[in-house]
């Protein structure tokens, strides 16, 4: 609608897939939660399995827009706007979401990890919807620790957005993914530094490492938004932040 109003869309005739039942809904099952493309925001916020398993997901929904946005914007049109600064995809990508996509010959998944293949570029063909977000559940405690950094607390978009869960078992980081929005062209899951801090004591050496390699890792640009300067520095403080908390669960 905003394109649309602003000029930059034809206005010829658009499908409202607002009242299709097959992309609505939260289904759980014992591995995994599945929420339609069509679940709002709000809808995510008041998810009992959703705050308790996957509380990212429900803080980067209670910080998008404002509550007429909530009730109305969609995850699967959050994630298929494709924009690098989206709220809920780094949450997505930190709890290594799996997306459905439907066609009138089939469906198939991909890792949304895969699935951003450049600036609004993304793995999906004229034909198809986004039909769900697939969640795994994990049985183990993890730290969950999400930043959106903007100019205001509400209605801001964000110059940094920062998802990360992890823990620390008989001293050592495992199970750590982290993402980062507003840095890079597409959501970005920094699978270096994960690399760099997995399986490693949360001490300054590993700390210093980390930001080594995210500094390498993520490409902040300066717009009209924010500076590379600022974008780089914030990243840096997050992810120190963030091992620094990292405790055993
Ligand atoms: C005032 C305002 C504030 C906002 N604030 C934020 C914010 O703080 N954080 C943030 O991340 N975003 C924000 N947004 C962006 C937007 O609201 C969200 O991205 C929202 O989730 C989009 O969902 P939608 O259902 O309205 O998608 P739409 O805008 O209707 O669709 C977006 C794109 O996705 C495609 N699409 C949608 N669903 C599907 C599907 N199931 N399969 C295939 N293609 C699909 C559409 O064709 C379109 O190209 C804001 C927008 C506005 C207007």
């Amino acid at each position: 609608m905003v394109l649309l109003e602003a000029g930059k869309l034809p206005h010829k005739n658009y499908v409202n897939i607002w009242n299709l039942p097959e992309l609505r809904g939260i289904a759980i099952t014992d591995d995994r939660v599945t929420l339609g493309a069509l679940t709002t925001y709000t809808e995510i916020q008041n998810h009992e399995v959703l705050r308790e398993e996957f509380p990212m997901l429900c803080q980067a929904a209670k910080e998008t827009g404002g509550i007429a946005i909530q009730n109305r914007g969609t995850i699967g049109g959050n994630i298929l706007n494709a924009s690098p600064a989206a709220d809920s995809p780094p949450a997505l990508l930190a709890y290594d979401a799996e997306l459905e996509l439907v066609s009138k010959t089939g469906s198939r998944r991909i890792r949304y990890a895969n699935f951003h293949t450049g600036y609004k570029q993304m793995d999906i063909r004229a034909d198809e919807l986004l039909q769900s977000i697939g969640l795994p559940r994990t049985k183990n405690a993890l730290m969950h620790y999400y930043r959106k950094v903007g100019t205001r607390k509400a209605q801001a978009i964000s110059k940094v957005c920062f998802a990360a869960v992890g823990r620390v078992n008989i001293g050592r980081i495992e199970s750590a993914r982290l993402a980062l929005g507003s840095v890079a062209p597409i959501p970005l899951r920094c699978v270096n530094t994960e690399a760099v801090i997995n399986d490693r004591a949360p001490d300054g050496e590993a700390i210093a490492a980390a930001k080594a390699t995210l500094t390498r890792e993520i490409a902040p640009i300066d717009d009209f938004r924010s500076t590379r300067d600022y974008r780089l520095r914030v990243s840096l403080n997050l992810l120190e932040d963030f091992l620094r908390r990292l405790e055993t669960l």
